[in-house]
């Protein structure tokens, strides 16, 4: 007998559905061209939200091995994140008065995008990313990482080595994780007395409101409010003193956690501000997410509509970028070359493979100038200013852009 799924945070049965994407491919897992003729793994994307905690979330269908350990998507590749890295790095080493004294210890650090930020000012990192390939870019930057996923058992070990940080970053990572408890029993272990988590993630509300249901899919096993993010950080003893909204991936709350123990950090009032908001729109209630459903079914109408009339003058359009979520928008969606003729990636690693599921060609950026296309169709839309702006001179031509999320819209 099928026992349904349970809530990773706190093993209640999950029945309210937020959002049922139907069946979708590994969002990463670009194929070859000698692959493209072979059976290809479909997996549900069926995000419940947990009635007793209020986490979103997925099932765990693939496991993080499978996933990260050899992983396309490398940091350094999008200019506006190191910017919003570099800001960053200024603004811990102020606020926390880190100096060479100090460790800053980065949870999916990735190709070291941000720690060397840190490194540059002489204060020492450590970096952890379980992608073989993309830490070892890190090393190779200067940036010292352990090719490992984190939890408890890590942390232990880091600690019985001396290495407690004053700083902890979990950029991306926290909806990544499938067990939550063991990633936050791990920040709890591996701070200081006196340390700071910061962990930045996706804010749920923003999904929401702005029918960002691309950016669900099996690498995202966790989507938060900060009531959800609240409760899961108290019952592992950390206390979250402050939060900012960001705009970066569409919308993401940053958190401040420190030890329960560690009152010399006052709560600041942007915390009870933030849940407050949250309460007043309903979020502790099943029927705010009840309505999600047919909000998403819309927004594919819409995108298809306008492909549609577009197609139907006789127009061409290709994509611009292969990030995960465009892949959950075109297979939901159903978007293949038959709209789509190409897609391109400034990230070498993607050129030349074929998008999961949809198998739409990825080609380097200058193919846009060879064929002149009508429509650039941007999927990573939490980029768009940045991507219209480079991509300026398809004006040249008469061409457009399409910006597909919350809702399809043509940019001249
Ligand atoms: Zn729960």
């Amino acid at each position: 007998m099928k026992i349904g799924p349970i809530c990773r945070f706190c093993e209640a049965p999950l029945r309210q559905t937020l959002v049922d994407l139907g069946m979708s491919p590994l969002c990463e897992s670009y194929v070859s061209a000698a692959a493209l003729n072979r059976m290809e793994p479909f997996y549900p994307l069926h995000v419940y939200v947990c009635e007793k905690c209020l986490l979103a979330q997925l099932e765990e269908y693939v496991s993080p091995a499978e996933i990260f350990t050899e992983y396309a998507y490398f940091s350094s590749y999008a200019d506006s994140w190191l910017q919003h890295s570099k800001v960053y790095t200024d603004m811990a080493i102020r606020r926390f008065g880190l100096d060479a004294r100090s460790l800053v210890v980065e949870l999916a650090s990735n190709d070291g995008y941000l720690l060397q930020y840190f490194v540059e000012k002489g204060i020492p990192v450590l970096g952890i990313e379980p992608a073989r390939n993309v830490a070892k870019v890190a090393i190779e930057k200067g940036v010292p990482t352990l090719v490992e996923f984190f939890g408890e058992k890590l942390a232990e070990k880091l600690a019985a080595e001396g290495k407690q940080a004053d700083l902890v970053i979990g950029n991306n990572v926290l909806a990544q994780v499938p067990g939550l408890n063991d990633f936050v029993r791990g920040i709890k272990t591996l701070l200081k007395p006196g340390g700071v988590a910061t962990l930045e993630f996706p804010h749920l509300v923003r999904l929401m409101d702005e029918n960002q249901f691309d950016t669900v899919y099996h690498e995202h096993f966790s989507y938060f409010s900060f009531l959800a993010a609240e409760k899961i950080f108290a019952a592992h003893g950390l206390t979250l003193f402050d939060v900012e909204e960001l705009p970066t991936h569409g919308g993401s709350l940053r958190i401040y956690a420190r030890h329960a123990e560690d009152t010399a950090k006052p709560v600041d009032a942007r915390v009870a501000g933030l849940r407050e908001r949250e309460l007043a729109a309903g979020l502790d209630r099943m029927t705010a997410y009840s309505a999600f459903s047919e909000k998403v079914a819309e927004t594919k109408r819409k995108i298809l509509e306008c492909l549609i009339g577009i197609k139907r003058e006789g127009k061409t359009i290709c994509g611009y970028g292969a990030p995960g979520k465009g892949n959950t928008l075109l297979n939901y969606c159903g978007i293949r070359t038959d709209f789509l003729d190409y897609t391109v990636d400034r990230n070498p690693y993607k050129q030349g493979l074929f998008l999961p599921g949809t198998h739409i060609p990825i080609f380097p950026p200058g193919r846009i100038r060879e064929t002149r296309p009508d429509y650039v169709f941007v999927l990573p839309w939490n980029f768009k200013d940045e991507i219209i702006d480079q991509l300026a001179y398809i004006r040249d031509w008469g061409g457009r852009f399409i910006v597909p999320i919350p809702e399809a819209r043509i940019h001249e």
